[in-house]
């Protein structure tokens, strides 16, 4: 293999990478792009590795160059030894299922602030590069939010699009419970980038935008547990492969940006090979061009599902459920959710490419011939909800 250079023409040397939450959706498609186009190595950390399980298998070509370590890192004091042999840590380990946000705000503010602390101390410690994910649920609600429905200031990009270094971060009163996560990863954000202001510590903040793809997530009662309930891809999916209405909550009048796993890795590729350029920074990674509100989206994906299944679109595509009824008291939501892009544009020279169909096809392929059969076999038993 020819020698691999970065952005700035500088030969990329192998890397040993600390991947924490490995085995979960991004993680899987990094440990995947990061064996199948580099030399780098991966020290995989996760409670599960059943995502990454085809990439462990032995006689791959890079068996030598992947490790799994089942470990809770809450509790698992070789934690610091795999940061120490490490060259970057990379953390992705989160409770980050909004459902869970207001009904298990404790778990949820402990996985995302309390269990990432000694990783960043650690890293502080050791002198070891921090890649650190972050959400774009940070900034919270738009100040677009507050104005009155058909405000002319509404389109005006300055009240929605939301900027790293500028916009800020607007969260509902302490009873809306949404926002414990966000509160927990802003914390966490603050202290990283106050180690690198006063300590030094080299770091990058990644603040993904509804990343969607393959291996997302889970369907209940056929990979995960019945009574969860998963991000909205998931959701829509289980109900279009039972032949029932999808939810909308609240109407569906959210709007959010999806991006493809595919291209959103691509950018992590060049924050990892590329510290010169991505170290001190936050970087917004999503994809601006495709903005949904999620009634266009359960359309979108009904259409998709019928021409993949080859059956009838049905007369009833969506139901409303009150947010109350859906994930219980204290749930809110983000209005919108548009990244500012020239920060990643500038620094690593990375633009998405894949189309909201696209996107929408490749994964519902994946979902339909992954799940379709086990959804099927489950109706038929009668303590399949
Ligand atoms: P995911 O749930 O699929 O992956 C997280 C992984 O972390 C899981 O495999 C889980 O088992 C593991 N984990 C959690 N706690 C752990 C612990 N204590 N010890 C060991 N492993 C643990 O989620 P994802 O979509 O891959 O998200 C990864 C990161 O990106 C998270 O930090 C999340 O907040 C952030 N993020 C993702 C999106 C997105 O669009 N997917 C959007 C915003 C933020
Ligand atoms: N949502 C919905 N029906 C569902 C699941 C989610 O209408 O079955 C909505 C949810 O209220 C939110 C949007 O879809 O407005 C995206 O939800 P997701 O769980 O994917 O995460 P978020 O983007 O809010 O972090």
């Amino acid at each position: 293999m020819t020698a691999r250079l970065n952005l700035d023409g500088q030969e990329i040397k192998p890397l040993r990478i600390c991947m924490i939450g490995a085995g979960g959706f991004i993680g899987s498609h990094l440990c995947e792009k990061l064996m199948e186009t580099t030399k780098h190595s991966v020290l995989a950390i996760d409670v599960c590795g059943v995502k990454i399980q085809h990439l462990l298998a032995l006689g791959q070509p890079w068996s030598d160059r992947i490790e799994f370590y089942k470990i809770n890192i809450k509790s698992d004091t070789r934690l610091e030894g795999l940061i120490k042999v490490s060259d970057l840590v990379i953390n992705l380990a989160a409770i980050c299922t909004p459902a869970d946000y207001n009904t298990r705000p404790l778990d949820t503010i402990y996985s995302n602030f309390v269990d990432a602390l000694p990783v960043v101390q650690q890293c502080r410690d050791n002198g070891k590069r921090l890649i650190h994910f972050s959400t774009c649920e940070i900034y919270g609600k738009t100040i677009g939010s507050f104005l009155p429905r058909d405000h002319p200031l509404k389109a005006d990009p300055a009240f929605s699009v939301l900027k790293e270094d500028e916009t800020a971060c607007i969260y509902g009163s302490i009873h809306k419970q949404r926002w414990s996560y966000a509160c927990a990863k802003q914390l966490i954000e603050r202290l990283i980038f106050g180690e690198g202001a006063e300590n030094g510590m080299k770091f990058t903040i990644v603040r993904p935008f509804n990343w969607i793809g393959p291996r997302m997530d889970f369907i209940p009662g056929i990979d995960g547990p019945s009574d969860s309930i998963p991000r909205v891809l998931a959701c829509f999916s289980n109900s279009l492969m039972k032949g029932e209405p999808l939810k909308l909550v609240d109407g569906g009048k959210s709007q959010r940006t999806f991006i493809y796993i595919k291209d959103a890795i691509e950018a992590v590729q060049k924050i990892i090979e590329n510290p010169a350029r991505a170290n001190g920074h936050i970087f917004n990674v999503g994809n601006p061009h495709n903005e949904v509100t999620i009634q266009e989206l359960a359309e979108l994906m009904t259409d998709l599902y019928c021409k993949i299944s080859g059956t009838a679109r049905p007369e009833v595509v969506t139901v409303d459920v009150p947010s109350k009824e859906f994930y219980g008291v204290g749930y809110d939501d983000s209005d919108k959710r548009i990244p500012e892009m020239t920060q990643v544009r500038k620094q690593l020279e990375w633009e998405p490419k894949t189309s909201m169909y696209d996107l929408m096809e490749h994964t519902l392929k994946y979902q339909y011939s992954t799940y379709a059969e086990a959804v099927k076999k489950a109706m038929s038993k009668s303590t399949y909800k």
